[in-house]
């Protein structure tokens, strides 16, 4: 096998908890995720040459802020770390069509990196087991080892303490970013700063979504992030204004923002708010697709 395609699809907290701080910096989380319907494509193609190289196509989008697609893309730097574990001397040239927004809190450089682990596994008939692949990933990113398998997850620790939940699948949802991007890293640093954080109930997030009880979790969803990133970017909050006056059972920001997403009873209701965020004119990106519980079909 020479060449080998992977999704990587993104994700959506329904529930994001900050617990405290590791002392090597790093903060301690308890999150509900959730995979959706809107992924990137990866094609790896071996290379006889060592070198790792990467082409990103925006399909046609123009992003003002293009991605690196040097060394420092999390593809390349994927690459190298698995094959270096599996001492491989030649390189991959590395196909990557974007469609995940950037900087929006759905985990897109994530997972992927988690794409690419998962394929050059494959490519070189490796058999590294999920755990292995989770292991390299956590050296990548906090929410590379999530995106290894995706679908409905607890996740604690950094991130990569994982425990499958009760699958939350083809609920649908809508995905709506607006035009600026957050940084997760000082969205971290802002919380710490934070006098007061209003912590989410992650057990009762948790019940209802293995409930598959929307309206239950619409009433106890919660991000702690939400409380750094709505007072910087109000757009978060007149998003979810508007999601909410359009027929949305629940609506949320995701991750460190500042995309937000709806819960909807149905397709109909999600396609008909789509048009009306669309119409709005505030949203770079707006995509009404469903929750799905397994990234493999
Ligand atoms: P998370 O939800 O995990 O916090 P995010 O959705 O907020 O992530 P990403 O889109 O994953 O953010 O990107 C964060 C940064 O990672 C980007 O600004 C970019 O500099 C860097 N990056 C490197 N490689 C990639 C990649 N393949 N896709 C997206 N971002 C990448």
């Amino acid at each position: 096998m020479e060449q080998v395609r992977e999704k990587a699809y993104a994700k959506v907290n329904l529930g994001l908890d900050v617990t405290g701080r590791r002392e090597d910096g790093y903060h301690l989380v308890s999150m509900v995720m959730q995979t959706v319907g809107i992924c990137d494509d990866i094609v790896v193609y071996k290379t006889k040459d060592p070198n790792i190289s990467l082409d990103i196509d925006y399909g046609g989008v123009h992003l003002a802020n293009p991605l690196s697609a040097g060394d420092d893309n999390l593809c390349a730097k994927a690459a190298r770390v698995i094959n270096e574990r599996l001492g491989i001397q030649h390189g991959y040239f590395i196909h990557l069509t974007k469609r995940i927004p950037v900087a929006a809190g759905m985990a897109g450089g994530s997972s992927d990196a988690a794409a690419v682990l998962r394929a050059i596994n494959r490519l070189e008939n490796a058999g590294l087991s999920t755990e292995e692949l989770q292991e390299l990933g956590v050296s990548l990113g906090a929410d590379v080892p999530y995106c290894i398998l995706g679908g409905t997850m607890h996740a604690g620790g950094i991130g990569e303490v994982l425990s499958p939940m009760k699958p939350f699948d083809q609920v649908p949802i809508l995905v709506a970013k607006p035009p600026e991007g957050v940084s997760t890293a000082e969205v971290y640093h802002a919380l710490d700063a934070l006098e007061e954080i209003q912590h989410p109930d992650i057990q009762a997030i948790r019940k209802a979504v293995e409930d598959r009880d929307v309206e239950g979790l619409a009433n106890c969803m919660g991000n702690v992030l939400m409380d750094v990133t709505l007072p910087k970017h109000p757009i978060v909050g007149t998003i979810r204004d508007k999601m909410l006056a359009g027929g949305a059972v629940g609506s949320m920001m995701t991750g460190s923002g500042p995309t937000v997403f709806g819960l909807y009873k149905t397709d109909e209701d999600c396609r008909k708010a789509a048009e009306m965020i669309r119409a709005a004119g505030i949203c770079e990106t707006v995509i009404a697709t469903r929750t799905i519980a397994d990234i493999t079909r």
